[in-house]
């Protein structure tokens, strides 16, 4: 898998992770799986609003609006600069965010300078380990994840003291760099708990031992998981047992408290061990939120997904893909049309549209779906993503929906979805789906042979396990 992906997925992991745990916050355990105990794929899925601050499906809180800030300010500065970044959360704090913590408002609204207001607000109350700093660090793990760990990890501990004077806080956020950067880099970070560990300041490293132990539960947690400690011990629990980034976050947000912001954590790490494509597209497709403070811009998906490359240390750079000659939409098989990007953006409206390239500006249509496959040899687990596909394709015609299935030329990606369809849907062969399509679709394109190989593995049926 390209570091690419990885990149994206983690900062789109937390921010889907926050936006699905946020209308269960503070709920008791089980409440997701009882709402949603089988995966909803149709027109209404799991990202379904109405958290405390009356979100809408998709929209994330003030766990990802601060990480965006965080995000800004390093991309925008070049590197950490502190005073910055303490100016940016204060404007945001002015806006009045709703579900701000107690104590970061508390810490922001003092008038105190970046360098003592945490220390001040902690040497007064003696609390400051909640998981306020924990839940907005994924961009600055993305960020600093190339500098090694001491810096990444240090990083983090800089950033968390803005805010959190309780050094407990900060060593949390340094052993989730150092979980992120072994992740971007390909890494087991369950394998690299052990050394992160040892990175972490002697007099706090018994007490994330034991909630990083690998027979650690959440029911052995000590505090509610609005602390540092057991949001970060229960996103590493999810981590463990779950077998896919869904049901990582099933994991935890079952567990009831602060759910959004366990998720949030548990999504960024999640993200970057399985990466964009582990994402399911019914949930990375709708995520999207402002950042009060910082004008009305509704962050969505593709700007993440850019956002998650430039702190990667890529170019900061907007895709346009230009003006093309549109093909399509055109029925293609019953119910379901094929088109090319223009012939879909341009299409009209009540299409529930599929789209399998980068977008550019966002599409009109209420019913949209974005997937993550690239047409090379580099999809994570492309068997995974095609099935994640075809699954919200086939809930969505059973509803009665017209689909449109499109990519960048409509020939290679739209050609393997089609296919996959008919092998799946209608038991053809390989051969025989190809050539239905090809009598059907001028413009079906052959030349990727990881896709042929995707489909000869579908045809066989499912894998074991
Ligand atoms: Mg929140």
């Amino acid at each position: 898998m390209h570091r690419s992906h990885r990149a994206a997925g983690a900062l789109v992991g937390s921010a889907v992770g926050d936006a699905l745990g946020a209308p269960f916050e503070f709920g008791p355990p089980g409440r997701f799986s009882a709402r949603f105990p089988t995966p909803a794929r149709g027109t209404h899925t799991e990202m379904c609003g109405g958290g405390s601050s009356g979100e809408e499906p998709g929209e994330f809180t003030d766990d990802t609006q601060m990480a965006l800030l965080v995000a800004s300010s390093l991309v925008e500065r070049g590197g950490l600069d502190e005073a910055d970044l303490f100016d940016r959360f204060r404007t945001w704090a002015a806006a009045d965010p709703p579900g701000i913590g107690d104590q970061i408002r508390a810490v922001l609204g003092s008038g105190l300078p970046w360098d003592t207001a945490a220390a001040e607000h902690f040497a007064r109350s003696g609390h400051a380990a909640g998981n306020g700093s924990l839940m907005r660090t994924t961009p600055a793990a993305i960020r600093f994840a190339r500098d090694g760990r001491g810096a990444s990890m240090d990083a983090a501990r800089r950033i968390s003291a803005l805010t959190h004077g309780d050094p407990s806080a900060g060593e949390g956020c340094a052993v989730f760099h150092e979980l992120v950067r072994v992740a971007l880099d390909g890494g087991d970070p369950l394998a690299a708990i052990p050394a992160a560990l040892e990175s972490v300041a002697g007099e706090h490293r018994d007490r994330w031992a034991t909630v990083l132990a690998p027979d650690w539960t959440p029911e052995d947690a000590t505090e509610s998981n609005g602390a540092v400690w057991p949001t970060l011990g229960e996103a590493v629990w999810a981590l463990r047992h779950g077998r896919d980034f869904a049901e990582v976050l099933r994991l935890v947000i079952d567990l009831g408290g602060d759910t959004d912001t366990v998720a949030c954590v548990a999504g960024g790490l999640a993200g970057a061990v399985y990466g964009m494509g582990g994402i399911p597209m019914r949930w990375a497709s709708v995520v999207h939120g402002r950042v009060p403070g910082s004008g009305e811009r509704v962050w969505r998906l593709a700007d993440l997904q850019q956002l998650g490359a430039a702190l990667d240390g890529g170019a900061r750079q907007s895709y346009d893909p230009g003006v093309i000659p549109r093909i399509g939409p055109r029925e293609v098989l019953p119910g379901i049309w094929a088109g090319n990007l223009d012939g879909a953006r341009y299409s009209e409206q009540d299409f529930a549209v599929i789209s399998l390239c980068r977008l550019g500006e966002p599409f009109p249509h209420p019913l949209h779906r974005m997937a993550y496959i690239a047409d090379d040899e580099h999809n994570a687990d492309l068997d995974a993503m095609l099935a994640d596909v075809l699954d919200d394709m086939a809930a969505l015609r059973a509803e009665g929906h017209r689909l449109l299935v499109h990519c960048h030329g409509g020939a290679s990606r739209t050609g393997l979805v089609l296919r996959a369809w008919l092998v799946r849907e209608r038991g053809m062969t390989v051969d025989e789906a190809t050539a239905h399509v090809a009598e059907r679709w001028e413009h079906l394109g052959l030349w990727n042979d990881s896709f042929t190989a995707a489909l000869q593995r579908l045809q066989a049926g499912p894998r074991p396990g």
